[in-house]
Formats: C-alpha cells, structure tokens, sequence
C-alpha cells in the first residue's frame, strides 16, 4: 500500500491539535493508503508538545514528532517535516483545520488519476479575514506576479499533495530564506488546484499579525524580483534628468536678469534626493541580509527531540 506523509506545523495549538487530529483520522480511514502523521511543534509555550505526545502514545506507529528548540516558523518547521517524511505522497496542513481534511481524499484521487505532479489548494474566498488583509494580500499577489517568471497563485495553501520526486526537489533548494509560496513555484511540474471557500480556524488564534504578513511579502518581493533595485534605479535616472532640466532653466532665468527665490525649490530637491538615496540605501541593505543569512549557511532550525 502507498505511503501518505501528513505533516503539521503547531505553534501554540493546545487546544487546535485535539480537535484536528480526529476530524484528520476520520477522513484518513475512508481512504485507501497507510498514513504517517509528522506534527512539528515549533517552540510552542503552551501544552502542544503535551496533547501531541499524547496522542502518539495513543497511537503507536501512526504519529511522529519534531520538537524545536525555540519558535522558527512555519517554513522552518514544514522543511523539517518534510525532511522527515517517507511517504510517496506528501501534504502539509495547518492545525487548525483551515485546510479541511475532507479535500484530502480528492486530491488523491485526482493525482493518481489526472497525471498531476502535485494537487494544491486554493481559497476562492477570503470571507471572515478582516477586508483590509486581503486587500493588501490580492495587491501583493498582483504586484509580485508582475515581476516574477514563475506565478505565484493568489490563493494558493501550502496544503498541497505532492508526490516523492516533487518534495525531494523542494528540498534540494538549499537556500536560507525559505519563501515556500515561491519555491513551490519555482520548481515546476504539473499542478492542479482544488478550489474551495474559506474556513474560519476552530480554536485558538492567527499567529500572523498585519506586520508579519508584510514581511513576509517583503521576502517574497526581496527573493523572487529583482523589480526593486530596478524600480529605484529609473526613479533615480529619470529624478537626476529632471533636476538637470531644472538647472539649466534656472541659470537661464538667471542670466537673462529674472530674479527668483529657489531656497524652498532647493530645500525640497535635496530633501527628495536624500530620500531616494535612503530607500535605495534600505533595499540594498536587504539584499546585503538576504546575502550574509545565505553565507552563513545557518542550519534552519534547531530539533531537541525525535519521537519517532
Ligand atoms: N505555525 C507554526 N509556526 C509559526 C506560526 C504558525 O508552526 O511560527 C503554524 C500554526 O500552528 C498553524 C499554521 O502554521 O498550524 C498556520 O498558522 P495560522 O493558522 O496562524 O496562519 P493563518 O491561517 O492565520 O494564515
Ligand atoms: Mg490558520
């Protein structure tokens, strides 16, 4: 019988965890594959690591567990999850049961039936997000779409089934700074989606907060675009031509014996070039990050524990 590799990331889901893992499990049994469970607990502060042993002592065989050191984030603990996964086919699902286990069965079914290399998930609606998030989220995918060569679908979950040879090449992607909407991306392969409608989580709270979701564009943007350097590179061509422009009209003016007051005119043009110089001076020092976390080849995270 094939092999379904299941891994959960948990970050303070004490309470998420026990009502996941049944609503899991009754789904599982009316399919026709062996199953291995792989929960993640990132560093949680709560009783997580408690309710998941738990239940693998409950269920001998059936669970297993990373335990982190600290909280590394959901990257990190999917990449150990999946690093940790045997099965010919791989998913990853959040804890709170957004990603509904009732879409586990036909994502089967039509990757083994259609040919595809991977069945992804993809929300049609964002109903219960508060507006303004998904707001900024639809601008976010449109923007990087924009100036990517691969499509990152809006929408899109990282609960995605996956077959062997499509996990190990997710893995052999080496870099640091783990953007995983990108890599899946990057690497290719035939991809179907399985569309449904937003599901509110059962307990507990999100661990994004507006701020971490706009880093977490900003990596985006800062590893798959090269767009930002680009953007501030014109701006300051196009910026530099106009103040020539300026200039020359000025010491025109000037000699043909109009007066003028440029004081403000001057104040305003070096304050908006010392702007343009700061943001561009940010960017660079973003990539000059991205660069240094590469070249200090930083294991990704941390395991105290193997309960296998
Ligand atoms: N998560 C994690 N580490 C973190 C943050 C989140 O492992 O640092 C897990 C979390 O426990 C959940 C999943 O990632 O299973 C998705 O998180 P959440 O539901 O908070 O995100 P949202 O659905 O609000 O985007
Ligand atoms: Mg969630």
């Amino acid at each position: 019988m094939e092999l379904l590799s299941i891994v959960v990331p948990c970050y303070n889901e004490e309470q998420a965890v026990e009502l996941f893992y049944p609503e899991l499990v009754k789904v599982l049994d009316t399919m026709d594959v062996d199953r291995e469970i792989i929960f993640v607990n990132d560093g949680s502060t709560d009783r997580t690591l408690e309710k998941i042993l738990a239940l693998r002592d409950a269920h001998p065989g059936e669970v297993r567990c990373i335990d982190f050191s600290r909280n590394f984030g959901k990257e990190s603990a999917m990449l150990a999850g999946l690093r940790m996964a045997k099965g010919d086919y791989v998913t990853v699902m959040d804890s709170d049961l957004q990603d509904p286990p009732a879409n586990l069965p036909v994502m089967l079914k039509m990757i083994r039936e259609n040919g595809d290399d991977v069945v992804g998930t993809r929300r049609v609606t964002r109903a219960g997000e508060p507006k303004i998030r998904s707001w900024f989220a639809r601008q976010f995918y449109r923007l990087i779409n924009h100036f990517t060569e691969v499509e990152i679908v809006d929408g899109a979950r990282d609960f995605r089934v996956m077959k062997r040879y499509v996990v190990d090449s997710v893995l052999s992607l080496e870099e640091y700074n783990r953007f995983s909407k990108g890599m899946f991306a990057w690497v290719g392969y035939q991809v179907e989606y399985l569309e449904y409608e937003n599901v509110e989580r059962v307990a507990g709270e999100t661990k994004w907060s507006f701020f971490k979701l706009v880093r977490y564009a900003l990596d985006g943007f800062i590893e798959y675009t090269e767009a930002p350097m680009q953007i501030i590179g014109r701006t300051g061509g196009v910026m530099s031509f106009l103040m020539l422009i300026e200039m020359i009209v000025l010491l025109v003016r000037a000699l043909s014996g109009h007066t003028f007051s440029g004081t403000v005119l001057i104040l305003s043009c070096v304050l908006f070039m010392g702007s343009i110089l700061m943001l561009a001076l940010g960017i660079m020092a973003e990539y000059l990050l991205k660069t240094y976390a590469e070249v200090r080849k930083r294991p990704h995270y941390i395991v105290k524990n193997y309960y296998e």
